[in-house]
Protein backbone atom coordinates (compact mmCIF):
# COMPACT_ATOMS: atom_id res chain seq x y z
CA UNK A 1 0.00 0.00 0.00
CA UNK A 2 1.43 3.31 -0.64
CA UNK A 3 0.69 6.46 1.09
CA UNK A 4 0.98 10.03 -0.61
CA UNK A 5 -0.76 13.55 -0.25
CA UNK A 6 -3.05 15.03 -2.38
CA UNK A 7 -1.56 17.94 -4.12
CA UNK A 8 -4.67 19.27 -4.77
CA UNK A 9 -5.48 19.43 -0.65
CA UNK A 10 -2.08 18.33 0.66
CA UNK A 11 -4.31 16.15 2.84
CA UNK A 12 -2.83 11.84 3.55
CA UNK A 13 -4.15 9.49 1.36
CA UNK A 14 -3.82 6.34 0.10
CA UNK A 15 -4.14 4.13 -3.33
CA UNK A 16 -5.65 1.38 -3.68
CA UNK A 17 -4.96 -0.91 -6.52
CA UNK A 18 -8.75 -1.43 -8.57
CA UNK A 19 -9.88 -5.06 -10.50
CA UNK A 20 -8.30 -3.59 -13.30
CA UNK A 21 -4.78 -3.26 -12.39
CA UNK A 22 -5.51 1.40 -11.47
CA UNK A 23 -3.99 2.56 -8.46
CA UNK A 24 -7.23 5.00 -7.19
CA UNK A 25 -6.72 7.48 -4.74
CA UNK A 26 -8.36 6.93 -1.62
CA UNK A 27 -9.24 8.26 2.10
CA UNK A 28 -6.99 6.97 4.48
CA UNK A 29 -9.54 5.77 6.90
CA UNK A 30 -12.08 2.91 5.69
CA UNK A 31 -15.88 3.61 6.25
CA UNK A 32 -18.87 1.36 7.08
CA UNK A 33 -21.11 0.54 4.22
CA UNK A 34 -23.94 -0.65 3.37
CA UNK A 35 -24.54 -1.80 -0.63
CA UNK A 36 -27.07 -0.06 -2.76
CA UNK A 37 -26.87 -0.16 -6.20
CA UNK A 38 -27.87 3.54 -6.58
CA UNK A 39 -26.31 4.54 -3.73
CA UNK A 40 -24.89 8.03 -3.50
CA UNK A 41 -21.07 6.96 -2.45
CA UNK A 42 -18.51 4.33 -4.23
CA UNK A 43 -16.46 2.13 -2.76
CA UNK A 44 -13.32 -0.06 -3.37
CA UNK A 45 -12.95 -3.10 -1.10
CA UNK A 46 -9.08 -4.15 -0.71
CA UNK A 47 -9.41 -6.77 -3.38
CA UNK A 48 -10.11 -3.85 -5.87
CA UNK A 49 -13.99 -4.03 -5.88
CA UNK A 50 -15.47 -1.41 -6.74
CA UNK A 51 -19.17 -0.67 -6.11
CA UNK A 52 -21.72 1.77 -5.04
CA UNK A 53 -23.50 2.20 -1.53
CA UNK A 54 -23.79 4.33 1.23
CA UNK A 55 -21.87 5.62 4.03
CA UNK A 56 -23.14 4.26 7.68
CA UNK A 57 -22.66 4.52 10.92
CA UNK A 58 -20.82 1.31 12.56
CA UNK A 59 -24.14 0.37 14.53
CA UNK A 60 -26.54 1.02 11.38
CA UNK A 61 -25.84 -2.27 10.40
CA UNK A 62 -23.63 -2.11 7.91
CA UNK A 63 -22.62 -4.97 5.23
CA UNK A 64 -18.82 -4.65 5.74
CA UNK A 65 -15.91 -1.53 5.19
CA UNK A 66 -14.07 -0.27 2.42
CA UNK A 67 -12.39 2.58 1.10
CA UNK A 68 -13.32 5.55 -0.57
CA UNK A 69 -12.16 7.46 -3.88
CA UNK A 70 -10.55 10.65 -2.36
CA UNK A 71 -11.38 12.61 -5.51
CA UNK A 72 -15.34 12.91 -3.90
CA UNK A 73 -13.98 13.99 -0.56
CA UNK A 74 -11.06 16.01 -2.19
CA UNK A 75 -11.76 19.45 -0.31
CA UNK A 76 -9.69 20.84 -3.94
CA UNK A 77 -11.31 19.27 -6.64
CA UNK A 78 -14.14 21.94 -6.83
CA UNK A 79 -12.04 24.58 -6.26
CA UNK A 80 -9.71 22.90 -9.58
CA UNK A 81 -12.87 22.18 -11.63
CA UNK A 82 -13.89 25.88 -11.39
CA UNK A 83 -10.55 27.21 -11.72
CA UNK A 84 -10.55 25.30 -15.06
CA UNK A 85 -13.54 26.82 -16.25
CA UNK A 86 -12.57 30.10 -15.46
CA UNK A 87 -9.21 29.34 -17.59
CA UNK A 88 -11.39 27.88 -20.17
CA UNK A 89 -13.92 31.39 -20.35
CA UNK A 90 -10.83 33.42 -20.22
CA UNK A 91 -9.29 31.95 -23.15
CA UNK A 92 -12.99 31.77 -25.21
CA UNK A 93 -12.95 35.47 -24.81
CA UNK A 94 -9.61 36.00 -25.84
CA UNK A 95 -8.33 37.47 -22.58
CA UNK A 96 -4.73 36.87 -21.27
CA UNK A 97 -4.82 34.51 -18.66
CA UNK A 98 -2.19 34.35 -15.90
CA UNK A 99 -1.39 31.51 -13.76
CA UNK A 100 0.58 31.10 -11.08
CA UNK A 101 2.93 28.54 -10.49
CA UNK A 102 0.84 26.23 -8.57
CA UNK A 103 -2.02 26.08 -10.90
CA UNK A 104 -0.08 25.38 -14.07
CA UNK A 105 -0.71 21.78 -14.42
CA UNK A 106 -4.37 23.55 -15.47
CA UNK A 107 -2.56 24.04 -18.40
CA UNK A 108 -1.92 20.69 -19.59
ZN1 LIG B 1 -7.39 16.22 -2.20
Amino acid sequence: MLNSKCRMCGRQITFVKTAAGRNMPVEVRQEFYRVQADGPDTFITGVGKVFRGKIVGPNDNPDGFAWIPHWGHCPGANKLKSARKAVKAAKERKEPVFVCEQTTFMEE
